[in-house]
């Protein structure tokens, strides 16, 4: 038997994300943009980004894990990469010798487990001053990774998106990296750091969060389109009288007789607690507002406004991804990862 569509989904807007890789590709000003898909193509679904994205000329593809390298291995062609950022532990050798994906070597261990067991070419992370995955740029390098076939030498930007000194400082550690050590390539922007400018370029950029409508930084505002529309069914209507409640702990009273429609999305869909009283949905350009809690499974909303909505119709929940952070007090990387399973992906 067929199961039917869920009473929730996103729809997904391939051009959209087509159009924001173009602009980080020529605002990043190096070679080759890239993309990073990990957390499943940040909540949007990994395969359905990919394959988007290659066919727009993406070459190059981050994951963090070999659990997600191996979701994507059947789309890899000829001249498609593949890096894993976490690197390879011990457990993940056996696929990772296998696998068309390159680890990105992120420790001495990792180094001395990857060149110990011949392993080919691999992309190395270098730590200038994020403390967090790397090599250490105060280390000798260069002579760490002697013998290693390097494809791309990486680090990350830990404050792009803010005017730090920090990225100067990162900037010039790296640049001064790029002289030392050998690779093919040399890779040191984000979403965020594109948008410091060409130079933060080098030869492959790494943009997530902006691929998906995530605006990193002002320089970005106005170029980057929102790409997730989530949408949720009305399960019940009902007419609520003055003074009743709405929702767990009866938070919001009914100052006069209102019309209410319950919907199919609450904090296991990722819509969190932090839209309770806040968020809004919409339906033709009507704004009806949220009532009370979210519940784990289900949302409260007005819409006295709209007569003609009744049970099994579809409305917009309010996602933009600027709005929805100020509203819920989640980063925009957290509304985006934490889509949850229950969403049918529909992509125009
Ligand atoms: C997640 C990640 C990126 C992408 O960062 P955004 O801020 O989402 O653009 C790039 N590089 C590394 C190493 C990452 O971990």
């Amino acid at each position: 038997m067929d199961i039917a569509p869920a009473p929730l989904r996103l729809r997904l807007d391939g051009d959209a994300l087509v159009s924001n890789w173009r602009w980080l590709a020529v605002q990043g000003g190096s070679p080759a943009c890239g993309a990073a898909v990990k957390a499943d193509g940040y909540g949007l679904g990994a395969v359905g980004v990919t394959t988007r994205l290659m066919r727009a000329g993406c070459r190059d593809f981050f994951v963090s894990n070999w659990a997600e390298a191996a979701v994507l291995e059947p789309l890899l062609e000829d001249g498609i990469s593949l890096s894993v950022l976490h690197g390879v532990r011990a457990e993940d050798m056996a696929q990772a010798l296998a696998s068309p994906a390159r680890p990105v070597l992120c420790s001495p261990t990792q180094v001395a487990r990857w060149r110990d067991a011949g392993g080919g070419p691999c992309d190395v992370m270098v730590d200038t001053g994020m403390n967090r995955l790397g090599l250490d740029w105060r280390d000798d390098v260069s002579g760490q990774i002697e013998g290693l076939a390097v494809m791309t030498l990486l680090s990350h930007l830990s404050c792009a998106d803010e005017d730090s000194p920090v990225n100067v400082e990162q900037f010039a550690r790296f640049r001064h990296l790029t002289r030392r050590v050998r690779a093919q390539r040399y890779s040191l922007a984000n979403s965020a750091g594109i948008c410091l400018g060409a130079d933060y370029g080098f030869d492959l950029t790494r943009p997530g969060l902006a691929l998906y409508g995530g605006v990193p930084r002002a320089e970005a505002a106005g170029h980057i389109r929102q790409v997730v529309h989530p949408q949720a069914q009305i399960i019940q209507r009902r007419r609520v009288q003055a003074g009743d409640a709405v929702g767990y702990n009866a938070t919001w009273q009914a100052d006069r007789d209102r019309e209410i429609a319950t919907l199919n999305i609450g904090y296991a869909d990722g819509y969190r607690r932090g839209f309770s009283g806040r968020g809004e949905a919409h339906a033709d350009g009507a704004c009806l507002p949220l009532l009370g809690r979210v519940s784990m499974d289900l949302i409260g909303i007005d819409v006295s406004a709209r007569p003609d909505l009744s049970e099994g119709d579809w409305v917009d929940i309010g996602y933009d991804l600027g709005a929805a952070s100020a509203q819920s007090g989640l980063s925009p990387y957290e509304l985006l990862t934490g889509l949850g399973r229950r969403f049918d992906r529909l992509w125009g």
